[in-house]
């Protein structure tokens, strides 16, 4: 998921890296290590973002080495790639074409703070400058159009955004009428970018907390969790403790292939499938109790 911090340098090296299927989350998750400032993934390809405080020397050598195992390993997917270096009076520009509008389910619509607002649409503005989550990855995107299709179902009393981000499902979710919205995340900068993003798009009330689900007391009417596997599956009964009777969860963040073993946890909880929804190599799961 992209992370992105507001640039505070004189100079950016602007990566294209080619790669496509499955090893483009462990070539994200090394650039990320390697301090890049931000990623924006494309179809084929990644573009990353570094200061210039790196030594680039260090990023072209781990790439390389990681295109000497993939050509040796025999497998048919293949790294390149090339960097151009950004002087700063260019940035903004650069990086805002980035984070064009998307249209996500049959009523939100995404956009940075600089955007125009679409006329009947239910706008979402997400500041990418402060968090991770702009809602241009999959699985942000169908936690939303799962939130909007099971909305109808639910009695709205109240929602839990565990794992909030930027904040986008909980603003999304005070949209939809939900009465109460809880957000919670470890992260003390998600907490923040999620205040201020609730500001941004005057969702005032939202309940926002530094913590986790098992800081938590009530019991809710829907809870959304776009949080990697692994944590989903051992929060898996914190996660149908705090759901109602007849309440709905919404789990992301599983890619194709982990999804077997969420559910089988979320069962053991005591929850039932309603749906798994695909999305690219990711699959989300809309559970109830
Ligand atoms: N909800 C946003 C962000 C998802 S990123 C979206 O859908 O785009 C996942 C977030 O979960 C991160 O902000 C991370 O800090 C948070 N997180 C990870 N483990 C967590 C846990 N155990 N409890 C609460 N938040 C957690």
């Amino acid at each position: 998921m992209p992370v992105i911090i507001t640039p505070i340098v004189m100079h950016y090296f602007e990566f294209t890296i080619k790669i496509s299927g499955p090893f483009t989350d462990t070539v994200v998750q090394r650039i990320m290590d390697a301090g890049c400032l931000g990623v924006v993934e494309q179809d084929d390809s990644i573009i990353a973002y570094f200061p210039d405080t790196v030594d680039v020397k260090t990023i072209t050598n781990d790439l390389s080495l990681l295109q000497a195992l993939l050509e040796k390993s025999g497998q048919d997917h293949r790294l390149s790639f090339s960097y151009t270096v950004i002087p700063e009076q260019d940035w903004n520009e650069t990086w805002k074409k980035g984070f064009v509008p998307i249209d996500v389910g049959d009523r939100f619509t995404i956009l940075p703070p600089w955007e125009k607002k679409r006329k009947d649409r239910i706008n979402l503005i997400i500041d990418p400058a402060m968090a991770f989550g702009t809602g241009h990855h999959e699985t942000t995107r169908s936690c939303l159009a799962l939130l909007e299709k099971y909305a109808g179902k639910s009695d709205k009393e109240n929602l839990l955004d565990l794992g909030t981000g930027t904040g986008i499902l909980a603003i999304a979710a005070l949209k939809l009428g939900f009465h109460r919205v809880v957000a919670v995340d470890t992260d003390l900068l998600a907490v923040d970018a999620t205040r201020k993003n609730a500001e941004l798009n005057a969702a005032a009330g939202i309940d926002i907390r530094e913590g986790s689900i098992a800081d938590l007391n009530e019991t809710y009417s829907f809870i959304l969790a776009n949080i990697i596997s692994g944590v989903l599956v051992l929060l898996a009964p914190e996660i149908a403790a705090h759901l109602k009777t007849g309440g709905i969860a919404v789990l992301s963040c599983i890619l194709a292939g982990q999804d077997d073993e969420v559910l089988e946890t979320m069962t053991k909880a005591g929850l039932k499938l309603f749906e798994s929804y695909p999305d690219g190599k990711w699959i989300s799961l809309a559970v109830g109790r």
